[in-house]
């Protein structure tokens, strides 16, 4: 069996990881490198492999770095099945063609500006025609049910805990020309155990070799007790001056996250009423496919669902969906709070919102969630005083608070944890899905704690026969 990582090696984008035995051809993720658009686009546009020679994908779960580049692979020729949860393909359903309408709008964007350099125009890379396309290409298995997905190769997906539909996948692989068996554990991006909608990252066993992200390793997120409390304080904060509280958060998963948290905040009474907006037709698509999927959640938020009216709403929550409705909020009065993606502001209508406030000091942006070198919510987070927004240079004079206990990824002791509960003799462990320092200091720890296995930094290409 040959492994090969052709992304989220030394980065956090772009997850994908092929297996080839028995003469088939295996995708793990298929993801969207994400950035600065002049790389991403080239980087995106090349496979290091041809498509249309690749079997199966099993992908991992639904966010754009590992699901962001299917339309792309079944328009140049990928045929085969795309093995996902019930919870992922439905949550895929409305991002692929979001990000598709996006990737269309960047690329509109570009050539606007192509024209007065004189540079041909640039050609989508894909469009939401073939996501809508590759979505009949999914096939959907639930957490627990072995199936086998190629000659050889039987699939099974545990919950990672991450986002809804996330899975840990684990390959019975029967290498038929070497006579190997063995058993490979993908992580996918592990999420944190205590999450209040989220169950826990479950354990596996007779695990053989890993693949294991590392996005926080060597960090370490705030205790939970504080969050809610940190969350009330910058509200009461934006309150007192009357300004505006913008959070970018993911359309899937944060917002639900903040939703619930709020709804819960107001129901115990620590937080007055606040008018409240959530900006992102696709996280209120996404909130609906939560309702949907309540069997995949916490036995909490089932039981508010059938026992309360709404676990994610509340009095004062407006659902934005129409570009008029978003465009009026631009000239609102008074203090509120506005939930906006995209969670690393690198598109979406959080641009605008941060066009408009940025600038202010009565304002403050609250960031819940991890954002990509280079983005500009990472910028924003690093504290750049001056930041470009869709093409224009802003002095940042709001407030900049960080609450990362929200985060859906393991922190530094949480990915130790997840590694201990792995069982078997874990013989090679490849780091993937961090940026190069995160990857180093999770592979000290790692080493130290497991002294009988390999732990290696995967590297962009590299080839490992196992
Ligand atoms: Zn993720
Ligand atoms: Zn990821």
């Amino acid at each position: 069996m040959k492994l090969t990582f052709c992304g989220a090696a030394g980065t956090t984008t772009g997850s994908k990881h092929l297996i080839e035995v028995n003469n088939q051809r295996i995708l793990l993720d298929c993801g969207l490198y994400q950035g600065r658009r002049k790389d991403t686009i080239e980087r995106n546009r090349n496979f290091p492999f041809d498509p249309a020679k690749i079997d199966a994908v099993v992908l991992s779960h639904a966010h754009i770095d590992h699901s962001g580049n299917l339309p792309q692979l079944c328009r140049l020729g990928f045929a085969g099945n795309i093995h996902a949860t019930p919870a992922t393909r439905d949550l895929c359903s409305v991002m692929l063609p979001d990000a598709a309408h996006i990737h269309e709008s960047d690329i509109t964007w570009l050539n606007r500006h192509r024209v007065g350099d004189d540079l041909p125009p640039l050609e989508p890379s894909y469009t939401m025609a073939d996501a809508e396309k590759c979505l009949r290409q999914f096939v959907t298995v639930n957490y627990h049910r072995p199936m086998t997905i190629a000659e050889g190769v039987r699939m099974t997906f545990i919950d990672a805990g991450h986002v809804l539909g996330s899975a840990q996948i684990i390959l019975d692989i029967d290498d038929r020309q070497t006579g190997r068996k063995s058993r490979l554990l993908f992580s996918g991006d592990i999420g944190r155990p205590g999450n209040d909608l989220l169950i826990d990252p479950e354990p596996s066993e007779k695990i053989d070799h890993i693949i294991m992200e590392s996005t926080y390793g060597g960090r370490r997120h705030e205790l939970d007790t504080d969050a809610n409390e940190h969350l009330c304080n910058v509200i009461r904060r934006m309150l007192q001056r009357k300004g505006k509280l913008i959070i970018p958060a993911f359309a899937v998963e944060r917002t639900q996250q903040l939703l619930y948290t709020l709804e819960q905040l107001r129901h115990d009474g620590c937080l007055p009423s606040v008018p409240t907006f959530v900006d992102s037709p696709l996280a209120v698509r996404a909130t609906e496919i939560f309702r949907l999927h309540v069997d995949d959640l916490k036995p909490d938020v089932r039981e508010a669902v059938f026992m309360r009216d709404d676990p994610f709403g509340f009095d004062g929550l407006r659902l934005v969906r129409s570009v008029d409705e978003s465009k009026s909020l631009n000239h609102l009065k008074g203090a509120a709070i506005i939930i906006s993606a995209s969670g690393m502001a690198e598109s979406g209508r959080i641009l605008h919102h941060l066009r408009n406030n940025v600038g202010d000091q009565r304002n403050i942006v609250l960031f819940v969630g991890y954002c990509a070198e280079n983005t500009l919510g990472w910028k924003l987070r690093e504290g750049h005083r001056h930041v470009n927004i869709l093409g224009d240079e802003f002095e940042v004079n709001a407030g900049i608070e960080i609450l990362d206990s929200f985060s859906g990824h393991a922190d530094h002791d949480e990915l130790l944890g997840w590694f201990g509960r792995v069982q078997g003799p874990k013989k090679r462990v490849f780091l993937v899905h961090g940026e190069p320092e995160r990857s180093k200091a999770l592979k000290a720890a790692l080493t130290e704690k497991h002294p009988g296995g390999s732990i290696e930094i995967a590297a962009f290409n590299q080839h490992v026969e196992l």
